[in-house]
């Protein structure tokens, strides 16, 4: 079984990186989103368990001593974190992981995995942004203009990414991150695993060459 490979996905919030990861999730097999646990209230529609694990700070910081986390950060407030267990299941079982986590989780994560794969996206503009937070009709008012506040602070970051995607017209951020995971998938030291036959084949020096 050939382990799966890691990836961090970070957005300023409203960019557009929750919606354009699950269309990705749709296009492709063998690839899985973390659910993360959350001191944060679910919103109108947030399913426990699905959108995230929402739990109380107790729990969270009970959670933090047992040394549950592979990453943790607060952010706007609230505590978020990635469980360790979780994601190392689900690479040993050779799927590919994406952890949809803020800038502080992604320095944690790159330090302690360092094949990990990331990606920043970007709305393209100011306006577009706070236009997608309140059409997403989700947060309040002054939850929203926290979040434009803070997104100064995600973006100053994006050069710690390891691809930077501007997530304009949606189908082409999507085929733009459906190209990074393809290329992924194509380096050699994977696939000489899943073509071991075919290649062993056709390194053979058969008689029948003439
Ligand atoms: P949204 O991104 O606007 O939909 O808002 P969320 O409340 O879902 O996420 C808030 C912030 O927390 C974002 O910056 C996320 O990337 C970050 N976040 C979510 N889950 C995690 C996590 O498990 N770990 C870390 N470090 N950050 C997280
Ligand atoms: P994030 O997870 O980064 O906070 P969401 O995926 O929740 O962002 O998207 C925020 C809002 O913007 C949602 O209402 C979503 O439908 C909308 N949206 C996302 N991408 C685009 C796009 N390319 N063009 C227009 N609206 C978009
Ligand atoms: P929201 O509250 O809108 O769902 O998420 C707000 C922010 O928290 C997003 O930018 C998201 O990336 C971040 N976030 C969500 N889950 C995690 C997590 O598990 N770890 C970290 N570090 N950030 C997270």
């Amino acid at each position: 079984m050939i382990r799966g490979t890691l990836y961090i996905v970070s957005a300023p919030s409203g960019a557009g990186k929750t919606s354009l990861v699950a269309a990705l999730l749709k296009a492709r097999s063998s690839l899985v989103v973390s659910v993360s646990h959350t001191t944060r209230q679910p919103r109108d529609g947030e399913v426990d368990g699905q959108h995230y694990h929402f739990v109380n700070a107790e729990q969270f910081l009970g959670m933090i001593e047992d040394g549950a986390f592979l990453e943790h950060a607060r952010v706007f407030d609230h505590y978020y974190g990635t469980s360790r267990a979780a994601v190392e299941a689900e690479l040993e079982r050779g799927l590919d992981v994406i952890l949809e986590i803020d800038w502080q989780g992604a320095q944690q994560v790159r330090r302690l995995m360092p094949g990990c794969q990331s990606v920043f996206i970007v709305p393209p503009s100011r306006d577009e942004l706070r236009r997608r937070l309140h059409t997403r009709g989700k947060d309040s008012e002054s939850v929203i203009e926290r979040r434009l506040g803070e997104a100064v602070k995600e973006i100053s970051h994006f050069d710690e990414y390891d691809y930077l995607v501007v997530n304009d017209d949606f189908d082409r951020a999507l085929a733009e991150l459906v190209a990074i995971f393809t290329a992924n998938r194509l380096h050699t030291r994977p696939q000489r695993h899943r073509h071991e036959a075919l290649l062993r084949d056709l390194l053979a020096s058969g008689e029948a060459n003439p």
